[in-house]
């Protein structure tokens, strides 16, 4: 007998029919011999319809209000859902993120796990019941319902695999598993047989939703057994984890790609010291995040910085540079969201200087221009119009996975 945590996703459980195919896969597992405890998210689009709902009566509503809102799309799937394991036969009970003791800091919409006192489910599933558990949501230390961020629902179930120390935690969703790039928008995309939780966080990181990366992030933290796959398919999925098979073989595991990227350059710097550190030290202060930074060389006594933050930094990264034109010096300022990033990952790059090229010449060969590019041990990311993203992702992906590409 094992404990095993199974997450279904949103498309999972979109509408009766899904509920219903959903209590199969968790009834059979408990058929087993198995302890289940079950995390859902909201049903198909709810977190968004609910999001809408709430710009109509106040497009600045607080993080607090929203979060109060958007905890409840979880509680309408976890409840039917319940219901259909119910009529099956079987006991359950539902919780919401409080009732499962899921202790989160005050960071509304943003929140990150403390602990996860997990009695409750533990009491439940020694009465031989199957546990769901509201996934994306839990509570501060003010008794306040917080949210973990868009996706978190993939944290929910890993933190609590990790907390009540389960044998496997699934991650069911709508496709088969994690695949070489988005298969949904790229043609030849591969599915994944297995994938290191290194490889798989900066994916998640630099775009491929198929994860939260914070579940990724615990996963590895805990050394939780995870995999994802379908709740249609019945498909074998992909097995997250800290060492995989096929390392050494493979350069290069997939292709992410991430819109919500957006460029700002400081044109005419002076070309002496200090200057990085000033307009950086302005931006950390306001807590703004910056990925990609590139500085050209001086010439003339005068150089360029710019740097890419995520959209939602956008304003306020403008305005913090606007502000202290006369202390930073720059003679003008470009601001554009209309970039993408995109990004190869592979931990068999990190010894092979051939790979980043291919990515380059993939680019060239459908006259694509890179404006940023960005390296580290497992990763190359480019930055390209955003307009030239689908194409781009799909020529580098190609070029690394086609039939006759070696990689
Ligand atoms: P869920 O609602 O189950 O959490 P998500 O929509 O959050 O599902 O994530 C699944 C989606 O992630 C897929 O439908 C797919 O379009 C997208 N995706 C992006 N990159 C990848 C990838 N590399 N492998 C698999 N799916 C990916
Ligand atoms: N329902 C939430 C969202 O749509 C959480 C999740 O699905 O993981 O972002
Ligand atoms: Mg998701």
């Amino acid at each position: 007998m094992a404990l095993i945590v199974q997450k279904f996703g949103g498309s999972s459980v979109a509408d009766t029919a899904r509920v219903q195919n959903v209590a199969r896969i968790i009834t059979d597992t408990y058929k087993q011999g198995n302890d289940v405890v079950v995390v859902l998210s909201a049903q198909g689009d709810t977190t968004d319809d609910l999001i809408a709902k709430a710009k109509e009566i106040n497009p600045k509503a607080s993080k607090r209000e929203m979060d109060m809102l958007l905890s409840t799309g979880e509680q309408i799937s976890v409840s039917l859902c319940a219901m259909a394991i119910e009529a099956m036969g079987y006991q359950a009970v539902s919780l919401t993120g409080w009732q499962a003791g899921m202790l989160t800091d005050s960071n509304y919409s943003a929140a990150r796990i403390k602990r996860v006192r997990a009695e409750r489910i533990q009491k439940e599933l020694d009465k031989k019941k199957i546990v769901l558990v509201t996934g994306f949501q839990g509570i501060n230390k003010y008794d306040d319902i917080t949210t973990l961020g868009r996706g978190g629902s993939d944290t929910s179930a890993v933190a609590l695999a990790a907390a009540l120390h389960a044998d496997l935690c699934q991650i069911y969703t709508d496709v088969d598993g994690v695949y070489t790039a988005d298969p949904r928008h790229v043609t030849g995309a591969k599915k994944l047989d297995e994938i290191t939780f290194d490889e798989m966080l900066e994916l998640a990181s630099l775009g491929a939703q198929v994860l939260h990366n914070r579940s990724v992030e615990m996963a590895k933290r805990y050394n939780v057994n995870m995999e994802v796959l379908s709740s249609l398919s019945g498909n074998p999925g992909t097995k997250v984890k800290e060492v995989v098979k096929t390392m050494e073989k493979t350069h290069v595991s997939g292709v992410a790609k991430d819109k919500n990227v957006a460029r700002i350059a400081l044109v005419g710097l002076a070309d002496q010291p200090g200057i990085a550190f000033k307009i950086f030290s302005l931006l950390a202060k306001e807590k703004v995040n910056v990925d990609i930074i590139l500085q050209s060389i001086g010439r003339e006594e005068s150089k360029d910085i710019s740097f890419t933050v995520s959209q939602d930094d956008m304003e306020k990264a403008k305005q913090v540079m606007e502000a202290n034109q006369d202390v930073i010096g720059f003679k003008s300022l470009e601001v554009t969201d209309q970039v993408a990033k995109i990004s190869i990952v592979g931990a068999g790059m990190a010894n092979n200087s051939g790979v980043a090229c291919k990515m380059f010449e993939a680019l060239f060969s459908a006259s694509i221009n890179i404006h940023m590019i960005s390296t580290s041990e497992i990763k190359v990311s480019v930055l390209v119009d955003e307009r030239d993203a689908e194409r781009a992702v799909q020529a580098i992906h190609d070029r690394f996975f086609s039939e006759f590409a070696s990689n």
